[in-house]
């Protein structure tokens, strides 16, 4: 006994049985009931969704013997040859491989005749775009006048294709792809028939797989059949274990660990979970769009109240996403998705797609939790009310750096905090760690950083001052031992002319600016030639001025806003 394979035990014969579709299903059983079959029909819509079937059974219909509106009949002697292809009124052909003008030209020879048996002689072109446009030019002339005694029913996967002019002379009937239930229904309903036994979850999987189409859910369920073992009563059993593997699939427990580690910025099981994937065999690029489905399952989660709805059928564990979700804030979950989506769209191009997706987890481990602009704006005005308005709070805007341009404070974090403070972000706590310790609260610390070496870095330092004043560069080369004593640095010339203008005020002041800059230490800048001295203090001085500036109430609020310390300060001209 020869196994036929599902799609084909299981084609629709009658418009009864046809699986969804039922738009185009009333609309063609009224065009017959009324006697209104237009003599030229185009079916569309991707594969397996029942485009030739349906225009099998047209053809049927058109011509079954029986009488009355329930046709076909699939009963008599008409409806029995279509069914078992000895109809020799009906010519099926493939437009892949029957594309040229010849072929075109011997059909029109051949429908110049009546129908030998039934009434009407019909013609069906399958995939009719792969024709040639001399053979749709060829086929034009018949589809103006087509002969009272043929009905043409072509089907296409790619519309588009497909000349207006031929399309504008064909009643045209969209295929859409079956949905979910439906096609759940129907795949349990031939488990039955089969007495196969088979979870609904592992249907679902099939039916998630198939993505609408009849055809291919069939076929998987067919290669499903033939892998499954038995049970103890001789029952053909699938496993969920089955579906899984022969799908290629990867088990949803893996994607709820990954968007865990994601989230709680955990790159290092993030690869270890791929590189497990990746032993499987599976293909990357699917696996990439199902973890993209899970992270809009778990935007989907925080931002709708009733996300079943949209999420019917993706398969994810809501209480579990939900959970978890419920951990983070929106935004955060948000980026997270926009990151997957950009990357799976990479993907489509990468060569190496396993690389590209640590490129992915790279990135996502990275955004930490978002924190609203609106929560920021909410914390500056609450400050700002605090400490009697230093800033009115309408001019803050979240795209504005709220870091005032002068003075420039350098924010960084403390080398001994680095690891505490790079985690604490993703710390799955609904608040973000805004709010700033009462007990403690941060206060700005002056650290020091590496210092240059006056005389070691002078040909640098040279350098950095030719960059902003390029005059002074010049005189500063004329000083060969230039030397710091205390917070003093000597410069000295042997020719009083050479530092006449550098001792000018504002140059003296400017080139103080740069040495602190540079040197990244307080320090009073002396010049003058050998012999003569000068020692003048005026302004203020420099240590003050930054102890002013660390207690600026603006200084402590930005601290505050972004959970930071003061490590150092800089003063420096404007145009930083
Ligand atoms: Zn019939």
């Amino acid at each position: 006994m020869s196994y036929l394979v599902l799609a084909r035990k299981y084609r629709p014969q009658t418009f009864h049985d046809v699986v969804g579709q039922e738009p185009v299903v009333r609309t063609l059983r009224n065009g017959l009931r009324r006697n209104r079959v237009a003599h030229a029909m185009l079916f569309s819509g991707v594969r397996g969704v029942g485009k030739t079937t349906i225009a099998r059974i047209m053809a049927k219909a058109i011509n079954c013997e029986a009488e009355g509106d329930d046709v076909p009949c699939d009963s008599c002697k008409s409806c029995l040859e279509v069914r078992n292809g000895s109809a020799v009124d009906l010519k099926e052909i493939d437009g892949a491989s029957n594309r040229g003008i010849q072929e075109i030209r011997e059909l029109k020879e051949n429908i110049r005749f009546f129908p030998t048996r039934c009434k009407f002689k019909i013609v069906i072109i399958d995939e009719v775009h792969m024709l040639t446009p001399e053979a749709f030019n060829a086929l034009l002339k018949t589809l103006e006048e087509p002969p009272a005694h043929v009905y043409f029913m072509f089907a296409t996967t790619e519309i588009h294709k497909v000349p207006v002019t031929i399309l504008s002379r064909c009643q045209r009937y969209e295929l859409k792809r079956v949905g979910f239930d439906v096609l759940s229904g129907f795949f349990a309903k031939i488990a039955t028939a089969e007495e196969v036994e088979i979870s609904e979850s592992g249907i679902e999987m099939i039916v998630r797989e198939a993505d609408g189409s009849v055809r291919d859910g069939l076929s998987l369920l067919d290669q499903m059949f033939a892998f499954a073992g038995e049970g103890d009563d001789g029952k053909v059993v699938v496993q969920d274990a089955d579906v899984v593997q022969v799908l290629g699939l990867v088990d949803s427990q893996v994607f709820v660990k990954l968007a865990t580690a994601v989230l709680e910025a955990d790159l290092a099981t993030c690869l270890q979970l791929l590189e497990e994937v990746y032993q499987l065999g599976v293909d990357l690029k699917r696996f990439a769009a199902d973890m993209l489905s899970c992270f809009r399952g778990l935007m989907v989660c925080k931002t709708v109240d009733d996300p079943a709805l949209l999420l019917a059928g993706s398969g994810l564990d809501l209480k579990v996403l939900a959970g978890l979700a419920g951990a983070y804030s929106q935004e955060t979950l948000y980026q997270l998705f926009q990151i997957f989506m950009k990357g799976v769209g990479e993907l489509q191009y990468a060569s190496r797609p396993r690389l590209a997706i640590e490129m992915i987890f790279v990135r996502a481990t990275q955004v930490g939790q978002v924190v609203p602009a609106q929560d920021i704006a909410a914390k500056l005005a609450g400050f700002l009310e605090k400490n009697g308005g230093v800033v009115p709070v309408n001019s803050i805007s979240p795209q504005k750096k709220t870091v005032p341009p002068e003075p420039v404070v350098k924010k960084e974090v403390a080398e001994s905090q680095s690891s505490s403070r790079q985690s604490e972000p993703h710390s799955p706590s609904p608040e973000p760690p805004l709010s700033p310790d009462p007990v403690n609260p941060p206060k700005p610390v002056v650290v020091e950083p590496k210092k240059r070496d006056v005389t070691r870095d002078w040909q640098d330092f040279v350098t950095y001052v030719k960059e902003r004043k390029a005059w002074m560069a010049q005189t500063l080369r004329l000083c060969d031992n230039p030397r710091l004593e205390g917070d003093k640095l000597l410069i000295r010339f042997d020719n009083p002319a050479d530092c006449t203008v550098l001792s000018e005020r504002d140059n003296l002041q400017a080139l103080t600016t740069y040495s602190q800059d540079f040197f990244q230490a307080e320090m009073v800048v002396d010049v003058c030639a050998l012999g003569t001295h000068s020692d003048d203090g005026e302004g203020t001085s420099p240590r003050e001025e930054r102890r002013a500036l660390a207690s600026d109430p603006l200084v402590e609020l930005v601290t505050d806003i972004f959970d930071g310390k003061v490590v150092g300060i800089r003063t420096g001209p404007k145009f930083r």
